[in-house]
């Protein structure tokens, strides 16, 4: 089996190319992200190996069953960014569901403390040797209420960390877990109450902009909002709105509606075009990272992994229990 892997980085390398021999497979490393203009790269591969930001289309699928490639190697959970109607019947679609919850859960909360307690800022004051400590305090948050939004893998372990912290934790989900020990709410009640808020759902029809004018005019004033999730979760105007009316305390994005376009690239020496995105980076109380909430060594390997058990499933034709299909997984 020969595989095009795309986007390829240097630590995608780290984990894949001695994995990939152990399991014999060929991998063709490409650095261009996948789009209709470069699927031709995966012309006399069997495979093609896809990241988050890909476009995978229907243009870009056509394309690769016409070239004979199989199969389609998600080296993520999420599938948001296939059209998987265009896949029916010629091309079978393999993820990673679950690699480390636990990494982006620990991001999340990093996250959230980072902003709440301005450590991003007392970073960069301490290192010009400025000690004052103005403008930087935060809240305690033992005791203060902690909405969680999608209570699957991650969200789950996100409960447990922010329960460490003491916090009470209210929960949305539309499918909840009974077992888990929380108080589920609706989401209106969830924004009501929250005094820190964090997305762990995907992105689907159902949930995109689930973050918008109307939630946020719902949420208190003086709220976090942590999204380490999908960038399509939040309208970015709306949100934009709201950190000029000065609802936030702080918003804290791993991941961004437009980040396809910027996010895992270095593009400080260009002039960026994306308005809201410089808007974002303006306000003092919002945190950007580049959709880096699952990079930890551990979690590579996991995917490294999977992804590669994935084909192997595939190609000897076992279950394949990481397939994911119209009708979701
Ligand atoms: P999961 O499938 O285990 O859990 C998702 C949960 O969201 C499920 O319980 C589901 O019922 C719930 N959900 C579905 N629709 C909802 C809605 N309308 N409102 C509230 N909840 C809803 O997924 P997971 O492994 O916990 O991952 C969650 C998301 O995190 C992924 O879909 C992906 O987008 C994102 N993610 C981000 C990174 C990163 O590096 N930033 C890494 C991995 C995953």
């Amino acid at each position: 089996m020969k595989i095009a892997f795309y986007d390829t980085k240097d630590y995608d390398k780290l984990w894949f190319e001695p994995l990939a021999k152990e399991y014999g497979y060929d991998v063709v490393f490409y650095e261009s992200r996948f789009v209709s203009d470069t699927a031709i790269l995966a012309n006399g591969c069997d495979a093609a190996c896809l990241f988050v930001n890909d476009v995978i289309d229907e243009k870009s699928i056509n394309m690769l069953y016409d070239m004979g490639v199989k199969v389609i190697l998600l080296r993520c959970a999420g599938y948001d960014n296939i059209d998987l109607k265009a896949c029916e019947g010629k091309i079978t679609v393999l993820r990673v569901p679950s690699y480390s919850p636990t990494a982006v859960a620990e991001y999340a909360a990093a996250m959230m403390l980072t902003l709440n307690r301005k450590i991003h800022k007392a970073y960069t004051r301490t290192r010009e040797f400025n000690f004052k400590i103005s403008g930087l305090m935060g809240i305690t948050l033992r005791g203060k209420v902690a909405g969680v939004i999608g209570t699957g893998k991650i969200g789950k372990v996100m409960i447990e960390i922010l329960k460490g912290f003491g916090m009470q934790i209210l929960a949305f989900d539309p499918y909840p877990d009974t077992s888990l020990d929380v108080e589920y709410v609706a989401l209106d009640e969830l924004l009501k109450r929250s005094d820190v808020i964090t997305l762990h759902c995907p992105l689907s029809p159902d949930t995109r902009y689930i973050i918008n004018k109307n939630s946020i005019s719902k949420m208190k004033d003086g709220v976090i909002l942590v999204n380490t999730s999908r960038g399509g979760l939040v309208d970015t105007q709306a949100l934009i709105d709201g950190l000029r009316a000065g609802k936030f305390m702080g918003v804290a994005l791993d991941v961004y509606e437009e980040e396809d376009e910027y996010f895992f690239e270095d593009r400080s020496n260009d002039i960026i075009q994306d308005n809201e995105l410089i808007k974002l980076m303006a306000y003092p109380n919002v945190l950007i990272t580049s959709h880096q909430a699952f990079f930890t060594s551990e979690a590579l390997e996991a995917i490294a992994r999977t992804t590669l058990e994935n084909l192997k499933a595939f190609e000897e034709g076992r279950p394949l229990e990481n397939e994911v299909t119209l009708q979701g997984k």
